[in-house]
């Protein structure tokens, strides 16, 4: 096959069997005679394909059978406002951890149906850490965080345990590490990511939470509604479901999720070893927050970054160019991108040195 090595932040890389055999069903699906695309999510073929997406997602996560899994719509920017609109009681407040851009957009959403401490925030220093040392009211109706920092390139490794019901979007490091869902009460994930193409929203939920959901919400954005109906309550994004089911499989085969977690380790701390080697370049992010899944680094100077962006890209490198906040580069390393396109990143920015020095 072609390819780019493609460091892009999302829709990102998948693996090419996936492509493949999603290319293959988009002709012709399970020899039918009929494409994936034109089949009835009613039918009992695809109904096959949730059930088994949802028992995968279920086994690589060792989600417990007292939490749902949903397939939403809307991408995790509908998940702001719709966590907000079913647990957000006028009663109570909600807490966020401010920890960058998409951070911000779901406090901005919260804002429109309820009270939100904003309890703590690295935005003193453009959302280069993530806090840890801080208190919050215990009382709130949730807390909700971002794991992983897509954009300032930073990474929660450890969460609040113990007290309010815990929220958090993962959209952009899920499937690449090991977590343990009992920490959360409710998890939400774009696909587009490490789960599949754009178009479908994980969320995994605690059932008991689900429960105590407002009622009088818009059925759309209802969590009951979409676990009781087995996530069909309308026309499902039917080929999203199913290439996140083949890329969930693949994924299987890499090892599962302690699997790729080592090769995703691998990757990063290459990448991360060169730029702190490297005079022309540094990292954005503190050391310990460092994202494994979204590398940020910044170039000594603006003529070396509009050069190495040129070098790169004459060798095939692409999608490193940074969020326009941040500036500089961006190198994403999500599961599918292999070491070898790491390493390939790396030696250009090593040839490039000696070329430029
Ligand atoms: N949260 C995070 C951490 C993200 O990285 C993104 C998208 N890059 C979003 C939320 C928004 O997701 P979507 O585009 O699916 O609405």
């Amino acid at each position: 096959m072609h390819k780019k090595h493609n460091f892009g932040a999302g829709p990102c890389i998948l693996p090419p069997s996936v492509m493949e055999q999603a290319a293959r069903a988009v002709i012709n699906w399970r020899g039918m005679g009929l494409s994936i695309l034109e089949v009835s999510h009613r039918s009992p073929e695809f109904e096959d394909v949730v059930l088994k997406t949802q028992l995968l997602v279920r086994e690589l996560l060792a989600v417990p059978d007292h939490y749902s899994i949903l397939f939403l719509q809307g991408g995790a920017s509908t998940q702001f406002a719709m966590v907000a609109m079913n647990f957000l009681d006028t009663g109570k407040k909600a807490a966020y951890l401010d920890t960058g851009y998409f951070a911000q957009k779901a406090i901005k959403e919260a804002r429109l149906f309820g009270e939100v401490d904003v309890f703590a925030s690295s935005g003193d220093k453009d959302y280069t850490y993530i806090p840890v040392d801080f208190n919050y009211d215990k009382q709130v109706a949730y807390l909700h965080c971002t794991s992983n920092n897509t954009i300032e390139g930073t990474e929660m490794f450890d969460f609040p345990k113990g007290g309010a019901p815990l929220i958090c979007d993962m959209s952009s490091d899920i499937f690449s590490r090991e977590i343990n869902i009992t920490d959360f009460d409710l998890i939400y994930a774009g696909a587009q990511k490490n789960m599949g193409p754009a178009g479908m929203t994980l969320v995994i939920a605690k059932n008991e939470f689900i429960n105590q959901a407002k009622k009088e919400i818009p059925s759309m954005m209802d969590y009951q509604i979409f676990r009781d109906n087995m996530s069909m309550y309308n026309t499902p994004p039917v080929f999203s479901i199913y290439v996140a089911m083949l890329n969930l499989l693949w994924l299987k085969d890499q090892g599962g999720v302690s699997g790729i977690e080592q090769k995703n380790i691998a990757k990063a701390k290459l990448l991360y070893a060169e730029i702190d080697r490297n005079p022309l370049f540094h990292g954005t992010a503190d050391v310990e927050h460092r994202s494994r899944m979204n590398v940020t680094f910044l170039a000594v100077n603006k003529e070396v970054e509009a050069g190495f962006l040129k070098f790169a890209a004459d060798q095939g490198i692409v999608g490193i160019k940074g969020y326009r906040t941040v500036g500089g580069f961006r190198a994403s390393l999500y599961n599918a991108l292999p070491l070898s396109s790491v390493e390939i990143l790396v030696d250009a920015m090593a040839t490039f040195e000696k070329e430029y020095s």
